[in-house]
């Protein structure tokens, strides 16, 4: 077996299952040794009840205990679950299962098993939900072992990648490295053959750091040099697409029922420009949340299609793709633009998407809108001139590359709400024209911004009711889907930013218990990343079209999602999340015109909470301006989190964070500097390397994102 056979070579893997792993974008050896854990986790050791009852912590833990007395079965709210009391001989606690009655008949009063999971308190009693049953051997043979938690994928349960995995670790050494080995001394950094085989075999969590620093070492510079021979042989690129203003855009804009703010008009300026220059346009525009980047989307794709084109916009989530269509079909009919709109995301029926792509085949579509489903099907254009790339923050450098490529040269605009700090925005982007829309519509009421502990969750609520009978919506954001989420334990325990007894919030629990809390005439509904797209699309679409009240969620709502209707958002566990990350959830509200109020709660008590979390979140409540936050973002949070929820500020590379990794980054562009200016050794390696990068299919979310 060698590095680019297909995945089906590996012993025990079939077709079907070839397939699935296909579907996650892996097809050969080379794939899945890039397909990296999201995080580790480490067996602890037996715990005691009575100590778990002194400890102040909840969180995961082992206890070898006897079934005290047979399970009873339990309904509650439509799911049934199993409860049943376990004892040492220094306590007991009470373990829960849920949706499973019919393993009643695994714990027999007098058995012994050792049970892991997640406890909490309540009163005086101990209780454990959800736990693993692990056997003797079991236990011991995981005892201390750091273990490699892969991505949550229905198709691909962990330890089936873990497995292939493991088949395939002995070709790490057939993987290249570009690096010279001065380069690599003096850098620290180890060689990319032992970085990832241990990043899915560490012994240590400083395996797991040195194999981390390699790899994100790795995105930046190839990011570098890739934005460097592109720039050097491509700059100024002639396009063929050179638009004559015919006052399309300019009838559009007066159409509109509001004037343009200075900031958009100088963009819209700008683009302008650009595609009548002759010239292939690459340019980034940059603004806050809700300071109107998609209706200058919108007039950059008409003045493609008044010219008689195409044009592409792309979006990051089928939510979000779906809202960009209705907008253009509602705009299309009142203003007689002259788009014919087509939308094409991956829920699409087979036969639908058929149409779809006949129709930018043909060109009877001259506008269409979707995700990256766009992209990695075979879609063709009839005369593609123009792209719009909303939120690319969402994709990875791959995708962003490929959807370019697709026409010849299209002029590209890339859209980003992300504030990037302007010293690394610099970094990052030097290579492309920047427009920044650093000014909101004026009819804005200026947010309210409130940090509470959960002693005010009470109030929050009266408040929301409130609102909510007034016609007014509301979200609620927690950072977790399911309460046995192990993934993200694991990042609370190794964040530590959290104060003792925090309680991490999930969705599905929290939306069951608020619809008992609240008075039943409040509709409430869940919604989080593990729902199939069609489903999310469902809810969203209820929830715009007002059908829904509350909105109970995931981070998935914070990409772009415009209801104005929603006044409030009260954030569960603020703590957890990167105040960018924050930032571009509290953008969700304050999009009408009436008073917004955005509650950020802390998961402990304000007493237990460090200094350093008080401190994050007050910055929220000093400034609206994502500019200054993204600044103080990157001031203020510590290495060691990275395993923490991932952080809006852009996931644009796989493992790299552009925030904590800000020295790194600096460093990769002075070595890239040195290589090119002194070693041209180095520099053919690593064009080599470039080359193999770009034969191998991109592996977008997965792979090294070049
Ligand atoms: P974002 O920049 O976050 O993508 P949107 O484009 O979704 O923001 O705009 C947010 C809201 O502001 C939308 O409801 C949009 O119609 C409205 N809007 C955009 N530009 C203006 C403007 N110049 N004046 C008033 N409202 C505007
Ligand atoms: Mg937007």
């Amino acid at each position: 077996m060698n590095l680019f056979d297909p995945i089906e070579k590996i012993k025990g893997i079939g077709e079907k299952t070839a397939e699935k792993f296909n579907k996650t974008g892996i097809y050969n050896a080379n794939d899945l040794l890039h397909y990296f854990p999201r995080s580790y986790s480490v067996m602890p050791e037996i715990s005691r009840i009575s100590a778990l009852k002194e400890s102040a912590h909840n969180g995961i833990a082992v206890v070898d205990v006897t079934v005290l007395g047979a399970p009873n079965v339990f309904r509650k709210s439509g799911r049934s679950f199993l409860s049943f009391y376990a004892g040492d001989t220094t306590g007991r606690i009470r373990v829960y299962i849920f949706g499973m009655p019919y393993l009643k008949k695994n714990f027999p009063q007098g058995r012994h098993v050792i049970l892991k999971g997640n406890v909490t308190k309540r009163g005086s009693e101990l209780m454990m939900s959800q736990p693993k049953v692990l056997s003797k051997e079991d236990y011991e043979c995981l005892k201390g072992k750091i273990n490699a938690v892969y991505p949550v994928n229905r198709d691909l349960p962990g330890s089936v990648v873990e497995k292939a995995v493991h088949a395939v670790l002995p070709l790490t050494y057939d993987l290249k490295d570009y690096l010279p080995e001065e380069t690599k001394k003096s850098e620290r950094l180890i060689a990319v053959s032992e970085a990832i085989y241990k990043m899915h075999m560490p012994d240590s969590m400083e395996d797991v750091y040195s194999a981390r620093k390699r790899l994100a070492f790795d995105e930046f510079f190839l990011f570098f040099s890739r934005m460097h021979f592109l720039k050097n042989g491509t700059e100024k690129e002639t396009s063929e697409y050179s638009f004559k203003d015919d006052g399309a855009v300019d009838r559009f804009i007066g159409k509109l029922p509001y004037e343009l703010t200075g900031a958009q008009s100088r963009a819209l300026s700008d683009i302008e420009r650009d595609i009548t220059s002759g010239y292939a346009a690459n340019r980034l525009i940059q603004g806050d949340v809700g300071s109107g980047k998609t209706v200058i989307a919108f007039a950059a794709a008409l003045a493609a299609v008044s010219n008689g084109y195409q044009a592409l916009i792309m979006a990051p989530t089928e939510v979000l793709a779906a809202q960009h269509y209705k907008d253009i079909v509602q705009m299309t009919e009142a203003y007689s633009l002259p788009f014919r709109p087509g939308l094409l995301t991956g829920s699409l029926k087979a036969s639908e998407k058929k149409k779809v792509k006949a129709g930018l085949a043909s060109g009877d579509i001259n506008l269409i809108i979707g995700t990256h489903a766009l992209i990695q099907d075979d879609v063709e254009f009839k005369k593609l001139a123009l792209v719009v790339t909303d939120e690319q923050h969402r994709f990875g450098v791959g995708q962003r590359m490929k959807a370019v490529t697709k026409g010849s040269s299209p002029h590209t605009f890339v859209m980003s709400a992300t504030p990037i700090p302007r010293t690394l925005g610099l970094i990052l982007y030097g290579d492309m024209d920047v427009s920044v829309i650093d000014e909101l519509p004026g009819d804005r009421i200026e947010r309210k911004n409130a940090v509470v502990d959960p002693t005010y969750r009470q109030k929050a609520y009266q408040m929301i009711v409130k609102h909510v009978r007034d016609g007014e919506q509301a979200y609620i954001i927690c950072p977790m889907v399911e309460s046995n989420d192990e993934d993200a334990f694991f990042d609370l325990q190794q964040s530590g930013n959290p104060g003792a007894e925090t309680i991490l919030q999930n969705v599905t629990d929290y939306t069951e218990e608020l619809k008992e809390k609240l008075p039943s005439d409040i509709r409430i509904e869940a919604l989080h990343g593990r729902m199939k797209p069609k489903e999310k699309n469902e809810i969203m679409e209820r929830f715009a079209a007002h059908e829904t009240d509350v909105l109970v969620s995931t981070t998935v709502v914070e990409v772009g999602v415009n209801v104005p209707n929603a006044t409030i958002m009260l954030i569960e566990n603020a703590e957890r999340f990167g105040l960018s990350a924050l930032h571009q959830l509290r953008g969700r509200i304050g999009r009408g015109s009436k008073q917004s109020y955005c509650i950020f709660m802390t998961g402990a008590p304000m007493n237990d909470m460090s200094k350093h979390s008080k401190e994050r979140l007050n910055v929220l409540k000093t400034t609206n301006d994502g500019f200054k936050i993204a600044e103080e973002d990157l001031k203020l949070r510590g290495p060691g989190d990275f395993f923490g929820l991932r952080q809006s500020g852009l996931p644009y590379f796989k493992i790299a964070d552009i925030y904590e990794d800000a020295e790194l980054l600096k460093r990769t562009r002075s070595v890239l500097e040195h290589i090119l200016n002194d070693d041209p050794e180095a520099l053919n390696d690593l064009k080599e390397a470039l080359k193999q990068k770009e034969d191998l299919s991109f592996t977008d979310f997965h792979g090294i994102c070049l």
